[in-house]
């Protein structure tokens, strides 16, 4: 049996915090954690503890095709080697179909969603924006898309960023909620995931900025709260781009990590006096969480090249 969704938003969320925070880091195992991963799990960390909250782990392995085999358990280790412990279980996207199907099942009967049969060129012949079927088009593995209205526009208050909106059905269009291929989307996933899991504030990567409106229509769409959002400045490689997996210039070393911690929290736009020079992991981290302040968090980007120059980043 399908465990169900509340149907309205009066309805309380099963295990969420009682009047508290609850956070989560939520990385695809696609690779080693970089430093831009790392940087997101340690402010995600920071805004959930320094709140007295909860902090949670989910694995996004729901795209199985860019999964590296062995690398959730990697990354799981290099968090637990920098002392950043998770509440609860750790979730894995790829046991959570059920819920996923429970959703979707829920907005194609209310008429949000809908089979769209377009081929890939369809899509690309709009712009990738996709705003109603191509007439006539049929395939035996149709997707399923969330309907956007035209003009249909999502806004919200980001802690760092500010007044964020965007014109989701001229910007993105028609949203894929299950591919055509079978796998469940991104955006789907995130939205049941974070509201099944109680969870109260998104801190994340910049990255995700851009899809954050569309999460918005999807929840409201299925009744669903809205978290608080905070989105952390992106990390760029010394070629000026964002950094990558390939990008070896801010490597995470789970072997030492206060050295990676102290670069995150300049990253951070943290006080680097706040942390002792030396001394114990445990001391560090819990100096990080009495001296956050999640004001200071610059909207970025931050070139990687600034921490490596840090004077008061020791090698420990
Ligand atoms: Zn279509």
């Amino acid at each position: 049996m399908s465990p169900s969704f509340p149907s309205d938003t009066s309805s309380i969320r099963p295990g969420s915090p009682a009047g508290g925070v609850r956070g989560r880091f939520a990385p695809s195992p696609t690779g080693a954690l970089h430093f831009g991963s790392l940087l997101a799990a340690f402010g995600s960390w920071l805004a959930a503890r320094s709140a007295g909250g909860e902090w949670w782990i989910r694995i996004e392995d729901v795209d199985r095709g860019r999964e590296v085999p062995g690398a959730a358990l990697d990354q799981l280790r290099t968090l637990a080697a920098f002392g950043l412990e998770h509440d609860g279980p750790v979730a894995w996207q790829s046991q959570r179909g059920h819920l996923y199907a429970a959703a979707l099942e829920r907005l194609l009967a209310a008429g949000h969603a809908f089979e769209c049969h377009c081929s890939r060129a369809d899509v690309a012949a709009t712009g990738g924006v996709h705003r109603s079927c191509r007439p006539g088009a049929r395939r035996p593995d149709p997707a399923v898309r969330l309907r956007v209205p035209d003009g249909r526009r999502a806004a919200f208050e980001d802690a760092v960023h500010g007044h964020v909106a965007q014109d989701v059905g001229r910007e993105v269009g028609d949203v894929v909620l299950r591919r055509a291929d079978g796998w469940w989307a991104y955006q789907l996933a995130v939205v049941v995931d974070d509201a099944d899991q109680g969870m109260t504030d998104i801190v994340r990567g910049a990255d995700l900025l851009d899809s954050t409106p569309r999460q918005l229509l999807l929840q409201d769409a299925l009744g669903l709260p809205r978290p608080r959002y905070l989105h952390l400045p992106l990390v760029l490689g010394d070629d000026g781009r964002k950094l990558s997996k390939s990008d070896r210039s801010l490597a995470v070393d789970a072997g030492d990590p206060l050295p990676t911690l102290r670069a995150a929290w300049r990253a951070l736009g943290q006080d680097a006096g706040m942390l002792p020079a030396h001394g114990p992991l445990r001391a560090t981290l819990a100096a990080a969480v009495a001296g956050f302040d999640p004001r200071r968090i610059p909207r970025g980007p931050v070139p990687a090249i600034a921490l490596h120059n840090a004077p008061a980043m020791p090698h420990a």
